[in-house]
């Protein structure tokens, strides 16, 4: 079931998503147009009602299949990560589109947004929620993300909600030069990943350890 969209109130209400931004602010995110976006968009929307009143804590909550909607840290410093790129961002493919929390927030960012997801029913429960929240810039694809999605590439930002155990080459291949790939990387023991792309090839940094799903291979 979708929580509800309105207004809100107590736990679901603006001033509780402003708290949540405060927070933010004090963890050290600093990008205001990422402050801004997790503003506007109303994270108890993307989760069953019975767990709506905690959507505004810093944690991950289930969304079904297995899967979790990212705490909002993680989501801010992803993008914040990806609008560091050396130049601006205008095409984006987000792996992993969940309950479409994250690519909610990407749509308000960027101009053209592309989210694959390999979870079929997970997929067709998010495309309702995007679709009664009209937002026109994202298209969702149901299909293997590790493939990237080559008719849509080559992306100047693509921002990966799984971790791989080492960067899937179509990935990198995907990106266009002067883009950014952000990643989580590694099984046990994973670490947030920006990758470069140059004219003459990528570099790397590693940003801090994380804790995301599995990366895996094929749809269903
Ligand atoms: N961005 C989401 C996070 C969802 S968790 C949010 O805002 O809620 C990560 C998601 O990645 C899961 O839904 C999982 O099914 C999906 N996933 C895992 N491997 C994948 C792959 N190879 N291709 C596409 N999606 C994948």
């Amino acid at each position: 079931m979708i929580g509800s969209l309105g207004k809100g109130n107590g736990m679901t209400s603006e001033r509780t998503r402003q708290r949540m931004v405060e927070r933010l602010r004090q963890a050290g995110i600093l990008d205001e147009a990422v402050l801004n976006a997790i503003l506007a968009v109303p994270r108890h929307g993307f989760v069953d009602e019975a767990i709506a009143s905690r959507a505004y804590e810093d944690t991950a909550l289930p969304i079904g299949h297995g899967q979790t909607i990212s705490a909002p840290y993680i989501v801010a410093r992803m993008i914040e990560l990806l609008r560091q790129a050396n130049s601006p961002l205008t095409k984006v493919l987000e792996v992993g589109t969940g309950c479409g929390y994250q690519a909610a927030i990407l749509s308000k960012l960027f101009k053209e947004v592309y989210s694959v997801e390999r979870i079929g029913q997970l997929l067709e429960k998010t495309r309702s929620r995007i679709w009664s929240m009209r937002i026109h810039n994202l298209r969702l694809m149901h299909t293997d993300g590790s493939l990237g999605l080559t008719e849509a590439a080559p992306f100047d930002g693509i921002i990966v909600a799984a971790a791989p155990q080492t960067i899937p080459q179509s990935l990198l291949d995907q990106l266009a030069v002067g883009g950014r790939l952000v990643i989580p990387v590694g099984g046990n023991k994973q670490q947030l990943t920006v990758v470069d792309r140059h004219e003459g090839g990528y570099s790397q940094q590693i940003i801090e350890a994380v804790k995301f799903v599995p990366l895996r291979e094929g749809s269903i």
